[in-house]
């Protein structure tokens, strides 16, 4: 399949960006396990497709990051993909194509940045102008070597520091990443959290995740609206205690659960919003 082949397919499925990288160039970004996992799906992985599905439906106000209110990414991205999959399945006999969103043992992000999708940011994510940071990364990985022009490696954003000075946990510092303190990390994590997490879990006005350093990104300051209906129809903005109150996890599951924020069940939200209400009557 052409490169222009490729993009037509791509668009159509809903992509706003795409791109190719050779299986050996993320293999130095890959732990031995993740490695291992790739061989196991695809033996002789030899090239990743990486496309970027825009998710941004508006700035409203809630307590729930905006890739989270619509449907879950999980559900949406993989059957499109399983489309270009089958298609390419056709056009490469005999040769394998596996869909992968999130759950994938690639590196999406070293995907997306060495296909040369975008701008990297320095609050880690990957813009792609005009829709922003607001996108989500699905790829395509196989054992038949595209024949496709490689693009030159994302280059850096503007480096305003905005996302730094807006991170509420100090997650996010001119150091680099600190994964273990940000706010999307510990309103996710079980069980019950250290004094430190949880006083910051309370002072948060996410009940599941964080846009923070996202919201203030300048490239983010009017993005276009993504054109899947799938993540502008039905939103869930915001949760309230009484939402989940006397739900079963089966109840939860059957009412939420096809949305991003319901996979740790309700536990974990019924958790954050004890915290946030002792916060306020203190
Ligand atoms: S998601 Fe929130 S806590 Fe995490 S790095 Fe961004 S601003 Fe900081
Ligand atoms: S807020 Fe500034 S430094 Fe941070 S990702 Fe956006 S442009 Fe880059």
């Amino acid at each position: 399949m052409t490169a222009a082949e490729l993009a037509g397919r791509f668009a159509g499925l809903g992509a706003a960006g795409w791109g190719y990288v050779p299986y050996a160039a993320l293999e130095q970004a890959m732990d031995s396990a993740a490695r291992q996992k790739a061989q196991a799906l695809c033996p002789g992985a030899a090239g990743v497709l990486v496309a970027a599905f825009p998710y941004f439906a508006g700035l409203r106000p809630g307590n729930l990051p905006l890739y989270a209110r619509g449907l879950d990414y999980h559900l949406e991205l993989p059957w499109r993909l399983d489309l270009l999959c089958a298609d390419l399945a056709r056009a490469y006999p005999g040769r394998m194509f596996h869909a992968g969103t999130d759950s994938s043992p690639l590196p999406e992000r070293e995907a997306a940045r060495q296909a040369g999708l975008g701008l990297m940011g320095r609050n880690g994510l990957i813009i792609l102008p005009p829709y922003g940071s607001w996108i989500f990364l699905g790829t395509i990985l196989t054992d038949q070597p595209l024949d496709l022009p490689r693009q030159a490696p994302s280059g850096p954003c503007m480096g305003c520091g905005r996302c730094i000075a807006a991170c509420p946990a100090g997650a996010l510092t001119e150091e680099g990443f600190a994964a273990e303190r940000c706010l999307s990390h510990l309103t996710q994590k079980k069980g019950e959290l250290p004094p430190e997490q949880a006083a910051a879990v309370a002072r948060h006005p996410y009940i599941w995740g964080c846009d923070l350093c996202q919201t203030v990104c300048p490239y983010n300051a009017r993005p276009a609206r993504t054109g899947i209906p799938a993540f502008f129809q039905g939103l869930i903005d915001r949760l309230t205690p009484g939402d989940l109150e006397s739900l079963t996890n089966r109840q939860f599951q059957q009412q939420y659960g096809q949305r991003a924020f319901a996979w740790r069940g309700p536990a974990v939200l019924r958790r954050n919003f004890a915290l946030q209400a002792g916060q306020k009557t203190e």
